[in-house]
């Protein structure tokens, strides 16, 4: 049977394969590039809601999550936001700055599809997709031992490879191609995980407890956003995380940016804390409109917070079903520290259907920082696979182009 040679064999043509095998390409190695989908960076084509926010212009490590949260520094260190602007710019791709740093191509993200093709050919990478991978071992000598190469079984015929990258992303979005694959593989190889779980995902809560909650489905605002153990410290919520984003109520639960941000933090049981009035004092603004209005509460709360807001959380309780001058301090009170910090613990998230990352994925401990090498010799891994997962908002491609690079320029010609 043929078998195929290569300098290296990039398994998942998304954001960091296509990127790892064009830089590979473009280095002088002879790449193969395979995806078991037709086509290639379905999740790049549908990011940032067809425009792909394809990097942060203020990206750093902090907005980085893992099990070591410096593993990122070196890659991201080698491979900036700038670098990668640089490259869209000899594209001539135009793009825009939308919120925070979040850069935007103005056409579409196939803007960023093409460009990454156009590299790989540059590179003269080949690609093969579909096509499945059926095995990966490692290739045995003439004397039966094992060899410093790998021997992997595809649909299109056998390879023997000496590196092999693993780019096969996370599990969110399976109906676009997401597969376990290389978590498979690195167990196979003795390598450790971290937990997979969905991240950048809205949360759900119990049907009945959020019914009054429900009516509220479309609204939007801003709101701050943090999550911390139940049994937290005040020394410990301090240092909690905190997000100052959109809410967006759906029928299920929440979502918008703010929940998506917070659900790569958040741990089954925890509760969520919000504040849905930031920047109003809503202590001193009651207790003022008691002093100088007859209206109802819930006309009077609606100059502070959203009209569909203020009638729905004066709804759930009697007691604040009155103008505002018959009810007592306590109760206005009571309803201000509600408003400024409502607790409320999910039941779950809308899972990996609707997840855009997944948190965990393979232990640091077992990768190479400089270079993405795992402890087995010619075995990368790079992009989403990895147990680092970025913020909202540009990160996660920023580490897919980083880690890529990283990876590129530690692999070798085979000769
Ligand atoms: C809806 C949505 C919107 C997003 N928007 C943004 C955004 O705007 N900005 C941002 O930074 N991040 C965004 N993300 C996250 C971002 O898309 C990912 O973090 C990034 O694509 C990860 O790159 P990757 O190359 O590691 O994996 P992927 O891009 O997921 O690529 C993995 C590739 O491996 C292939 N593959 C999987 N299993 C196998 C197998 N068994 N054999 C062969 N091939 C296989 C897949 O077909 C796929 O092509 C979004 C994600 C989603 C789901």
């Amino acid at each position: 049977m043929l078998v195929h040679s290569f300098d290296v064999v990039v398994i998942g043509a998304g954001a960091a394969g296509l990127f790892c095998a064009a830089q590979a390409g473009q280095r002088g190695l002879k790449v193969l590039l395979v995806d078991h989908s037709e086509k290639v960076a379905e999740k790049i084509r549908i990011s940032g809601g067809g425009r792909c926010n394809f990097t942060n212009r203020d990206a750093t490590p902090a907005q980085f999550l893992g099990e070591n949260p410096h593993f990122c520094r070196s890659a991201l260190s080698r491979y900036t936001p700038q670098d990668f602007i640089e490259l869209l710019q000899r594209h001539n791709i135009p793009f825009h700055e939308k919120h925070k740093g979040q850069l935007f191509c103005d056409r579409s993200a196939e803007d960023i599809i093409n460009m990454l093709l156009a590299e790989c050919d540059a590179g003269q990478v080949t690609r093969w997709q579909p096509c499945g991978i059926k095995s990966i071992k490692h290739a045995s000598s003439p004397d039966g031992a094992s060899a410093n190469s790998y021997q992997i079984e595809s649909n299109r015929g056998s390879i023997e490879v000496p590196q092999v990258v693993i780019a096969t992303g996370g599990l969110s979005i399976p109906k676009i191609g997401a597969t376990d694959f290389g978590y498979r593989i690195a167990k196979q190889f003795g390598l450790r995980l971290v937990e997979p779980r969905a991240a950048l995902v809205p949360l759900t809560f119990d049907g009945e407890g959020w019914a009054p909650y429900a009516q509220l489905a479309g609204l939007a605002l801003p709101v701050l956003i943090e999550t911390s153990p139940v049994d937290a410290s005040p020394k410990q919520r301090k240092k909690a995380v905190v997000f100052a984003e959109d809410l967006l109520f759906t029928h299920r639960g929440l979502s918008g940016p703010a929940v998506l941000q917070i659900s790569s933090f958040w741990r089954e049981g925890q509760p969520i804390r919000i504040n849905l009035a930031p920047g109003v004092d809503l202590p001193a603004l009651l207790l003022r409109a008691k002093a100088t209005s007859k209206k109802l509460i819930a006309n009077e709360l609606a100059t502070l917070v959203p009209s569909r807001l203020a009638d729905a959380w004066v709804s759930t309780d009697p007691a604040l079903q009155k103008p505002i001058s018959e009810a007592t301090d306590k109760a206005l009170l009571g309803l201000a520290a509600r408003l400024s910090d409502w607790q409320l613990t999910p039941n779950g998230s809308e899972g990996y259907r609707k997840a855009e990352v997944t948190v965990g994925g393979v232990d640091t401990r077992d990768l190479s920082s400089q270079t993405m090498e795992s402890r087995q010799p010619g075995l990368y891994f790079i992009g989403e696979v990895v147990d680092v997962t970025g913020w909202l908002g540009g990160y996660n491609f920023q580490w897919a182009w980083a880690s890529a690079h990283a990876c590129a320029q530690a692999l070798t010609p085979a000769f």
